[in-house]
């Protein structure tokens, strides 16, 4: 089953708005007809502006980086679906790790941000990952597969069908610590068997599952080469052109 690969750029709280349009100029040349793997760039809300108009024709799709379950209403500081398709948004980073931790966000939050973005027909891209205690517990498997079947809670595989998970171990986001292939080959396995339960066998098959947690330029192409990695979700070396690039052509 070949699954086309996403390489997927999390700015997270970083970049101006010309910052973000200085990256574009530089990054769009670089990848310039790279159609061998699907490239989205989640700059933050105020980026997004800039960034959606400098991106458009190009073979880089825009991502937001959270949206809200609710259509609107008294939710201060929070951005609906509707806000994020009007300005051209096609992807959304759900139940990031750090919002879990920082935020509140929890399995079932992620599971109404799931729902609403599959039926405003945002692509969402899923977070799951253990932290270090839970690895070291031996809790890896268990945590992946609570926060997978929670997250697909009364989701149809119809509704799902542009589903996208990203395995991001919480001991190796920004730590320069990265899973091995091997260490991501198994927990995806975890997390596409629970997708295959909630969802049949044939969708499990197309699942696409990246793997985020320290991906740089030099560590690329060994994680890609692993044939259940589907891709990467990209931090810290997302924010430069060049380094994202190099990821990309890994
Ligand atoms: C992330 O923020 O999703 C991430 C994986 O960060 P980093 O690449 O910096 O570890």
């Amino acid at each position: 089953m070949s699954r086309k690969k996403v390489l997927a750029a999390n700015w997270k709280m970083y970049k101006t708005p010309d910052q973000a349009r200085h990256f574009f100029h530089d990054f769009l040349t670089l990848v310039h007809g790279h159609d061998r793997d699907e490239i989205v760039v989640c700059p933050n809300y105020l980026a997004l502006d800039v960034s959606i108009p400098a991106a458009k024709g190009s073979n880089v799709a825009i991502g937001a980086q959270n949206v809200h379950w609710e259509k609107e209403g008294a939710f201060t500081g929070e951005i609906s679906t509707s806000m994020l398709l009007a300005i051209g948004v096609t992807h959304v980073i759900i139940g990031h790790s750090e919002r879990r931790q920082y935020f509140g966000e929890t399995d079932d939050t992620v599971n109404l941000k799931l729902k609403a973005a599959l039926e405003a027909g945002l692509i969402p891209i899923v977070c799951v990952g253990e932290v270090l205690e839970e690895r070291e517990a031996g809790l890896t498997d268990d945590v992946l597969r609570r926060q997978s079947l929670r997250a697909f809670h009364k989701v149809s595989a119809k509704k799902a069908a542009s589903l996208i998970v990203a395995y991001e171990p919480v001991w190796a986001i920004g730590t320069g610590k990265t899973a091995t292939p091997q260490m991501a080959a198994d927990a995806h396995a975890i997390i596409r068997g629970q997708a295959a339960e909630s969802f049949g066998q044939e969708f499990a098959d197309q699942l696409r599952i990246l793997y985020g947690g320290s991906v740089k330029p030099e560590n690329a192409h060994t994680l890609m080469s692993e044939k259940e990695i589907d891709g990467a979700l990209v931090g810290g070396a997302s924010l430069d052109p060049k380094s994202f690039a190099a990821i990309v052509k890994y």
